[in-house]
């Protein structure tokens, strides 16, 4: 039986209360629906974009019922929501994306070896003991990225090794199972977003080139500049996996250039950082997108309006106070995007600076420029 519209009045619940909860959150009521989200923290950046908030963890059964039995669509904007909880409440309301997808996903060793049975990936071990973890480096050699099985975001859960790295020390570190990849040379970091109904409408956006720094994302920009080859191959690529895992939502697909080929890195099924400059440059924002894809609305066009680029903010530069934000709006086209979050810590996203221009490249430098200025770094008054 085809899965009925879900139209604006109704009420939409939300695992996860951070910046992509509130994101979506905002893009939700604008539209006239209802919101209401779960997370542990009661200071989370959704709280003041929701009409309720139930303070609660990811594994707690009884209040993700309740928020199914007060929603008419569940969805969830982090991937750390237990298996039970999502079961549950899918016996009560649609939750989108739904159990079955999010079991692969949601482990890092499930969803590596499901890649590698649709898509190119680099070379990569499973590993759950320290004899495994010898042996796969014996097969990778000794420089990789030991990535562990789950809870990881942001470069955390994650070990760099090196030459003096032995399997026993990497082993203690990472404390658990997890994936050992050989570290690539990676000529550019790209992502594709990809949406899916229930209805089987599938759209896909430009992909988005990302860079990088400590393993965090610094800025990105949409659409990324390379050749029509590879902008095709990484749509094909999206559409391929999104239909494979028959997700309902979002799916954000990372992808690195090695030798002019395109590998897949990890997927994410909820909106992503790097497609936050949809806001700005697309025809459909990315949470708009979330919202029509979860109430199976017609999907939106996902077409570049103007090219467009972020900058992330991270709590490091709210030391020693916070950053100079007139400085950065002084510069024609540039916005401040702050996700309300109550303390900055090193490493935390905070929120974003971004703008549109006639290139991606000029947006870049655009956003840069922004950067330098709300930093200081310029040496600008
Ligand atoms: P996270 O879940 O923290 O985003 P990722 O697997 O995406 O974890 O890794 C974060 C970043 O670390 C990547 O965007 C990339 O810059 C770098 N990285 C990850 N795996 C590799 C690899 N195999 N080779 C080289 N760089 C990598
Ligand atoms: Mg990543």
């Amino acid at each position: 039986m085809a899965s009925p519209v879900i139209l604006p009045g109704s009420t939409l619940g939300v695992l996860g209360g951070g910046q992509l909860g509130r994101m979506f959150a905002m893009a939700a009521r604008e539209m006239g629906y209802h919101i209401r989200a779960l997370d542990p923290d009661p200071k989370c950046a959704a709280r003041f974009s929701v009409e309720e908030l139930i303070v609660a963890r990811f594994d707690d059964i009884h209040a993700t019922s309740w928020l199914a039995s007060q929603s008419h669509v569940v969805t969830l904007e982090i991937e750390q929501i237990a298996g039970e909880c999502l079961e549950r409440a899918a016996q009560i309301v649609p939750v989108r994306p739904g159990p079955a997808a999010m079991q692969i996903i949601r482990d890092r060793i499930e969803q590596k070896t499901f890649l590698a049975k649709h898509v190119p990936v680099g070379p990569f071990h499973v590993v759950r003991s320290e004899q495994e973890m010898a042996a796969a480096l014996t097969h990778v050699g000794p420089r990789c990225f030991v990535k562990i099985a789950s809870g990881g975001y942001d470069g955390r859960g994650q070990i760099e090794t090196n030459a003096a790295s032995t399997a026993s020390s990497i082993w203690e570190q990472i404390g658990g199972p997890c994936v050992v990849e050989k570290a690539l040379p990676i000529e550019a970091e790209l992502s594709v977003l990809v949406a899916r109904a229930p209805s089987g409408e599938v759209q896909v956006y430009p992909p988005a080139r990302n860079h990088h720094e400590a393993r965090i994302l610094t800025w990105s920009v949409l659409p990324a500049p390379i050749e029509p080859r590879l902008e095709q191959r990484a749509r094909e690529i999206a559409r391929e996996i999104a239909t494979a895992l028959g997700i309902e939502g979002l799916l954000c697909v990372e992808l690195f250039l090695v030798a002019g080929d395109l590998l897949v890195n990890e997927l994410a099924p909820r909106p992503h950082n790097s497609y936050h400059a949809s806001v700005l440059g697309c025809v459909t924002s990315q949470f708009e997108q979330h919202v029509r894809a979860v109430c199976n609305l017609p999907l939106g066009q996902t077409d570049m309006m103007r090219p467009a680029a972020i900058y992330n903010l991270l709590g490091d530069i709210w030391e020693p106070a916070a950053p100079a934000f007139d400085r950065a709006l002084a510069l024609p086209g540039v916005r401040v995007h702050l996700y309300g979050k109550a303390v900055a810590r090193p490493g935390r996203k905070m929120g974003h600076l971004s703008a549109t221009a006639p290139s991606a490249n000029e947006a870049v430098e655009r956003v840069q420029q922004a950067y330098a200025l709300l930093t200081g770094a310029s040496g600008g008054t």
